[in-house]
């Protein structure tokens, strides 16, 4: 008898200790995003979609050195380099890049190439809106990537 009088109160002890974290958590400000409801709120470190970044002047930072093709691990980036001519400059330096693709389809975000980048001329953006059924689009041109010029406010 005694034995289930004090299984009983242990019980109720759980129960009332559940209850009470189940209702201070009730009460705390909501801290999961209402995404797609709402907007998705994104910390500044977030890596998403890469941006190919332009200098002062509107030149664009990408060189066309392929170290950030050398560093990817899923071998998903795509360069075709050319010379800089005097009347057609299109980065600060001798070389730029006429084809920059990354193929989303094998990207892992895992954000080497950004290290790798000796002018950073690549960076992660905060687009993360990328899924498709069709992988042939998830293949991303430079166009798709160079921020635009003035930037926009
Ligand atoms: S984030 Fe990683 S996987 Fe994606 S392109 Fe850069 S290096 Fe490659
Ligand atoms: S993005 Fe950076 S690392 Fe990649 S080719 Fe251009 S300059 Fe080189």
């Amino acid at each position: 008898m005694g034995n289930k009088v004090t299984d009983i109160l242990g019980s109720a002890s759980a129960i009332a200790k559940g209850m009470g974290v189940t209702f201070k958590e009730m009460m705390s400000p909501t801290v999961t995003e209402d995404y797609p409801d709402g907007p998705a709120m994104l910390q500044e470190r977030y890596r998403g979609k890469h941006e190919l970044q332009r200098d002062a002047n509107g030149m664009e930072k990408c060189v066309a050195c392929f170290l950030c093709a050398a560093a990817c691990p899923v071998n998903c980036i795509y360069i075709e380099a050319e010379e800089n001519q005097d009347q057609k400059r299109i980065s600060g330096g001798e070389r730029y890049a006429s084809v920059y693709n990354i193929d989303y389809s094998r990207c892992i975000f895992c954000g080497y190439c950004v290290e790798a980048c000796p002018t950073d001329a690549i960076t992660h953006g905060h687009d993360f809106e990328l899924a498709s059924y069709n992988t042939s689009t998830l293949v991303m041109r430079k166009e798709d990537m160079l921020v635009p010029f003035p930037p926009k406010k």
